[in-house]
């Protein structure tokens, strides 16, 4: 979806106008391991290891693979024609559906332990409202791209399961827990291995009461994950749960991240490389890009063609 026009939908409850779809998400991981395996909605989740080739691979995908579940080249292209069909069947071409935009009811579950500790202030989850915000609307470069997309707070839940806490039965605490339709971006803050995990939005129909993202507490703005607390971790994982891949899914290939100026790349970049340029195809990796794992502080934008996919998705499935 581009900056401008984009079919505004509404905020609150369940659908808005363009598409009463679905989404879903995924997330990243933290510092020493980065994202993580969506475990119930894949059932091969293969972990796209991008192992220590940079030294600090850790960044937001690690050592235990992505932080979504894998998507293989032909499920990539079984969800191209599950996209477009559904577009079809809503009277949308693909470009209308690229404007869509809509303000995200956002409700964010902190998952204390059992002694009340890993919590955040309600001050820190305004912040990182915020921070979507200004992401999505992009405002952090010249060159980034407003999305369209808008985000408002719809509450905040507090839990003391220590359990919980360590994102184990994480499919059960987020049954429990979720809120609001398809629409809504529900954010469970744990304590894990990862930056964060997210679910995608073709998995919503069949995965629903599990959607949204998980993000590490210590990733909120002014949080402790070193490198990792401006916020980012959460626009990372909403921009997989708006189904964009990582900007090295598919590695050095035309098609790669089904997206066309997001310049392909080998693997996903650690830190904040100026000039990293690990494919032979046109334009340098795209190491500022929020579906890249560098740095919070190297995060810069989302592109135009992203902005288009997700525009796209929400119209299909949210
Ligand atoms: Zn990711």
């Amino acid at each position: 979806m581009g900056l401008k026009n984009r079919l505004s939908t509404a905020a609150s409850g369940a659908a808005t106008t363009v598409a009463a779809g679905a989404l879903v998400a995924t997330g990243l991981l933290s510092p020493a391991s980065a994202h993580v395996a969506q475990e119930a909605v894949a059932p091969r989740a293969a972990p796209c290891i991008d192992g220590a080739a940079d030294g600090t691979e850790a960044a937001r995908g690690g050592p235990r693979g992505a932080d979504h579940r894998d998507v293989s080249v032909r499920e990539q292209q079984r969800i191209e024609r599950e996209v477009g069909d559904r577009l079809a069947a809503r009277g949308l071409s693909r470009r209308a559906a690229a404007a869509s935009s809509a303000t995200v009811p956002v409700y964010v579950h902190v998952m204390r332990d059992s002694a009340g500790g890993g919590d955040v202030t309600d001050s820190q989850v305004q912040a990182q409202v915020d921070v979507l915000n200004r992401s999505f609307a992009g405002q952090k470069s010249s060159t980034a791209t407003d999305t369209g997309f808008r985000f408002t707070l719809a509450g905040i839940d507090r839990f003391d399961n220590t359990s919980w806490h360590q994102d184990k039965q994480s499919s059960t605490y987020r049954r429990q827990t979720r809120q609001g339709g398809a629409n809504a971006l529900n954010i469970w803050l744990v304590d894990f291995a990862y930056l964060g995990v997210a679910t995608f939005p073709w998995d919503y129909s069949r995965n629903g009461a599990i959607d949204g993202i998980r993000v590490n507490y210590t990733t909120l703005p002014g949080g402790s994950a070193s490198s990792y607390n401006l916020g980012e971790t959460a626009t990372h994982e909403a921009g997989h749960w708006f189904g964009l891949y990582h900007t090295f899914q598919g590695g050095c290939t035309t098609t790669n991240d089904q997206v066309a100026d997001t310049p392909a790349q080998s693997s996903s970049t650690s830190g904040c490389p100026a000039g990293r340029d690990s494919c032979s195809l046109p334009g340098l990796d795209p190491i500022h890009n929020f579906m890249d794992y560098s740095y919070d502080s190297c995060y810069l934008e989302f592109t135009g063609g992203q902005s288009d996919r997700a525009g796209q998705m929400w119209a299909a499935y949210r």
